[in-house]
Parts: structure tokens; C-alpha cells; sequence
């Protein structure tokens, strides 16, 4: 099957020196065909994205430490569900570790912003999942005036060094960041004030941060600007489309496990004999 991408979704989406105000979020970067094609090359992708996991879950119960960290950043809307539900949703979900961060508690304001993000990293095997992150940190923090900008400003170096600390301790991290235009997010709400089996994902909060957007926009800027780095990379992704989304996600994914070059764990017994005594047995 042709895959119809003209470059890999790993270079196509790279932040590295991105406009976010000049980005066309009902792009496809780096893929030249359509819905139809794009759902079609999903549902193949998909296959190969479970086989790639369940290797990883494999390692990691002999013992491998390595883990991949999917970190999932957006606004409201923008389509972070979806790719948990879609994407993720289609692996072994006994490798799946997934943490979703709100508001943090009054214990957790009590401690670094590390903390919590600390207690949710994946083990070894595991392909964790953020939904939203440390990096909301930086982000709601810094749009709201949550903490003083002294310290806010002093965690861009503080991410960076976390995420560098969990590579060496072999995590790959894959950063997506995604972003709707802000009258896609309208359509998105819209749909969520209409239908009642979508009341739950609506918050009266989505419509007060809309008049925020362009002070979200430049917090992301910042933060695609100071914290993508060499180990740990940012893709901004246009979500305009949710087929590509899940489709770019997978494709990075992919690219993240097999960076990995996993093979079946060796057994530790003699397969030899175990098949003797089995036969006996
Ligand atoms: P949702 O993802 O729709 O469940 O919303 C979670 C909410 O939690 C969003 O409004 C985030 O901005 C907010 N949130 C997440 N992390 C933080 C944080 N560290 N400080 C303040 N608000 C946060
Ligand atoms: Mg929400």
C-alpha cells in the first residue's frame, strides 16, 4: 500500500523554529492524500503500532527499563481525548500507564510542580500517556499569572533538565503538541452544547479561556521555543482533521518504538526441555 507520505511525520512535524501564529491547522504536513487514503493507512499503521507494544510490554516484564512517554499538549478541544481513545485505545491496555492532569491539588501546590508529574511516569515496558502535563506549568500558569513570573520563568530550565534526566534513564519521550484554529474550537464546543452525550466534556471555563487565546498562543510559542530539544523534541501537530491526527500520532509512535530496535525477549529456560517435559506431561 502506498503510504502517502512525501516526508516522515518525525521531519514534517519537528517544531524546530515554527511559527504556531503562521500555522495552517487544517494542514496535513508531510502527507499528500486525503481522509479516505489517510483512514485506510490507519488502519494498517495501527496493526503495526500494537505489534511494536506489545514487544515493548514484553521487555519490560524481563526486566528492560525502557519506556516511551507520549506527552499530549492542546487546548480545549483540540482533540487530546481522541487520540487516547483512538490511538492508544487500539494497544494491549495492560501496557498502557495514562495520566490526565487538571487543576492541582491543594497537596500537590504544596510541592514542586515536579511532583505529581513524577508519580505517573511509566515503568519500564509501559507506554505511558500524559494528558496534559508539566508543561500546563508553563502554560495556564503563565497565561493566568498562576505563580510569580520569577518562578515560572525558572522552569523552562527545569523541564528540560527533568526530561533530559528521564532519556538518560531510558524514556523516549514523544511531545505532541496540537492546535485547532480557534474557530475549529467553536464548531468543537458548539457540538458539545448540543448533544448530550458530549454535555460531559464541556466546561463553562472553555468559553472564558477562548478570550485568552492569542496570550495560550504565545505561552506555546515560548514553550516550543525553549523547550524542544535535542532528546526530547516537540512535533506541533494541526488538529484541524482528527484522521490526520491519529494517523501523525501513530506515525510518531511507530518511529518512537522502533527507535528502540526491540526484539522478542530470549527465553530463560531450555525450550528444548520444557517441550520434553510438557510432552511427558
Ligand atoms: P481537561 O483536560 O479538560 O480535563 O481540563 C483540565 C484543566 O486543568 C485545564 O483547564 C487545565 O488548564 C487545568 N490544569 C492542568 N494542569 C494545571 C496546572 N498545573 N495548574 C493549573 N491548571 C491546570
Ligand atoms: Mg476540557
Amino acid at each position: 500500500m502506498t503510504t502517502h507520505w512525501s516526508r516522515p511525520a518525525t521531519k514534517a512535524l519537528r517544531a524546530d523554529g515554527l511559527r504556531i501564529a503562521e500555522l495552517d491547522t487544517s494542514g496535513t504536513p508531510g502527507f499528500k492524500g486525503g481522509k479516505k487514503a489517510g483512514k485506510e493507512l490507519l488502519a494498517e499503521r495501527t496493526g503495526v503500532l500494537s505489534d511494536l507494544q506489545e514487544k515493548l510490554y514484553a521487555n519490560g516484564r524481563s526486566g528492560d527499563p525502557r519506556n516511551v512517554l507520549l506527552v499530549l499538549q492542546g487546548m480545549d478541544t483540540a482533540g487530546k481525548g481522541g487520540i487516547v481513545r483512538h490511538v492508544i485505545g487500539s494497544v494491549d491496555p495492560q501496557g498502557v500507564d495514562h495520566a490526565a492532569f487538571g487543576p492541582p491539588t491543594t497537596e500537590e501546590k504544596r510541592h514542586h510542580f515536579l511532583w505529581r508529574i513524577r508519580k505517573q511516569l511509566p515503568r519500564g515496558g509501559q507506554l505511558g500517556v500524559f494528558d496534559r502535563s508539566h508543561y500546563e506549568d508553563v502554560l495556564v500558569v503563565r497565561v493566568h499569572n498562576l505563580v510569580a513570573p520569577e518562578v515560572w520563568g525558572k522552569r523552562y530550565a527545569e523541564i528540560n533538565a527533568f526530561e533530559r534526566e528521564l532519556v538518560d534513564e531510558g524514556a523516549t519521550l514523544v511531545k505532541v503538541a496540537m492546535f485547532v484554529s480557534l474557530d475549529e474550537q467553536k464548531n468543537r464546543l458548539r457540538e458539545r452544547l448540543e448533544r448530550p452525550d458530549k454535555f460531559w466534556k464541556f466546561s463553562p471555563n472553555d468559553i472564558e479561556e477562548r478570550a485568552f487565546w492569542p496570550s495560550y498562543q504565545q505561552a506555546y510559542q515560548v514553550m516550543l521555543d525553549r523547550t524542544s530539544t535535542d532528546c526530547a523534541p516537540w512535533y506541533v501537530l494541526p488538529a484541524d482533521n482528527k484522521w490526520f491526527s491519529r494517523l501523525a500520532v501513530t506515525e510518531l509512535l511507530i518511529n518512537a518504538l522502533e527507535g528502540l530496535k526491540l526484539d522478542w525477549p530470549a527465553a530463560r529456560f531450555d525450550v528444548a526441555e520444557q517441550t520434553r517435559l510438557l510432552d511427558r506431561s
